[in-house]
């Protein structure tokens, strides 16, 4: 699917409203760490270099649309202009009459930060009259937020909607060429590996994948519905009854398409995640009555790394178990390391998903893998061959 991009974009003299994704995570009213903001700069040095003016949007946290200081952009002003080293104006809304009279006042080369967008309900319910307030003092609409194109905001697809069209910035672009290339010609063999909690949420994405696979890995609690299928006992480990049949469609569906399925060899099973301390490693077969699962064992981070280290491309999407609680982080560690290894050896990486993402940054390993995506979210829906609302909002006409 093709997209207006920016670089098609009469930038001259204009004033473009950018949604960016600048939720970044705060603490203590800081910017505790500030890769969304340095993500969108290129775009906006694309703009302002084009002779426009700019007015950016994003949203912040969850105000659940009622105004909470806590939540500001005003940090953001701060850290953009830092970084930028140019003033950057900061209105206390994100429409009305004060953000109308500062976007007014606009010269070719400024930049006007507005405020959370999600501080008025109707942003997360698309409304098209407060889109319309957005865009009023827009010619041009770009969006740079890939992380949130998968929602039908008002910011996302409302306000390309009133503008008649809009043009994908520089970020989104490098993302949609990443997933477009791995889906369409994927370097053999093509590795998915998938964990998390729920296998129900990925179905879809191994429908999707399935026939182009040349391996499927499956960890994390989403694993123990497969083993189930597959007449193992799995303890109290996580387990959706009602997806046996749906575990053994793609159980049979792998052999149809002669893709090589990987379940864990060897499981760390304890009573329950509140003891981290009575963690120990059983054969998948033995998983005692009494115990749950909670991370793949050493055995089968080796036997993933394996099958890793022999592909071309490989996908992951999932922790391989509780990695927010030690130990039981180790297996979704070791891969994150097999994949940073692979990634040296030429191996095309991808990482998609928010808990995914976040167990490779927390690893140290973010500037080891080909590509981490920024969107959680978005990035699942691309896997799942789905488009995006507001990538297809650009392209103009009605929803
Ligand atoms: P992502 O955000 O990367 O798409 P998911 O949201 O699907 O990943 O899954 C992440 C969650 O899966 C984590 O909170 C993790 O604790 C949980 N999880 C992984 N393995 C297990 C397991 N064996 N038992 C219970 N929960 C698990
Ligand atoms: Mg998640």
């Amino acid at each position: 699917m093709k997209y207006p991009t920016l670089q098609d974009a009469e930038l001259k003299g204009r004033k473009v409203f950018l949604r960016a994704d600048l939720n970044v995570p705060l603490q203590n009213g800081r910017i505790a760490d500030d890769t969304r903001i340095k993500a969108v700069l290129p775009t906006i040095k694309y703009i302002l270099d084009h002779g426009a003016s700019l007015m950016i949007a994003s949203h912040m946290g969850r105000p659940d649309g009622i105004e909470n200081p806590e939540l500001s952009l005003a940090p953001v002003a701060d850290r953009l202009s830092e970084l930028l080293d140019k003033k950057v104006l900061f209105a206390p809304d994100c429409i009305g009459a004060r953000v109308n009279t500062l976007a007014a006042s606009l010269n070719p080369g400024d930049i006007l930060l507005l405020e959370n967008l999600r501080f008025h309900p109707e942003e997360k319910k698309g409304d098209l009259d407060f889109a319309r307030k957005l865009g009023l003092n827009a010619d041009i609409y770009v969006n740079d937020a890939f992380g949130t194109s998968h929602r039908s905001h008002a910011s996302m697809v409302g306000v390309p909607e009133i503008l008649g069209r809009g043009y994908a910035g520089l970020l989104v672009q490098k993302e949609l060429k990443v997933f477009e290339k791995m889906l369409s010609f994927p370097a053999r063999p093509f590795a998915l590996l998938l964990g998390g909690a729920k296998v129900s949420d990925k179905i879809p994405v191994i429908e999707n994948l399935l026939p182009r696979l040349n391996h499927l890995m499956i960890g994390g609690g989403m694993a123990f519905t497969f083993m189930k299928e597959m007449g193992l006992n799995v303890g109290t480990s996580l387990l959706e009854l009602d997806r046996l049949g749906a575990a053994r469609k793609i159980l049979d569906d792998a052999e149809k398409y002669g893709v090589d399925i990987h379940l864990p060899v060897d499981i760390v099973v304890a009573p329950s995640t509140v003891r981290p301390e009575l963690a120990e490693v059983v054969p998948s077969d033995a998983i005692p009555d009494k115990k749950a699962g909670l991370d793949i064992g050493p055995g089968t981070v080796a036997e993933f790394t394996k099958i890793i280290r022999k592909s071309c491309t490989v996908v992951w999407n999932g922790p391989m178990g509780v990695f927010e609680i030690a130990p039981f982080d180790k297996g979704t560690i070791g891969i994150a390391r097999a994949l940073a290894e692979a990634t040296g050896d030429g191996t095309i990486t991808v990482v998609g998903g928010g808990d995914s993402v976040r167990a490779v940054v927390e690893s140290g390993l973010l500037n080891k893998i080909s590509f981490v995506s920024t969107g959680g979210g978005a990035s699942l829906k691309l896997l799942q061959g789905n488009k995006l609302p507001a990538l297809t909002a650009l392209r103009g006409g009605r929803r």
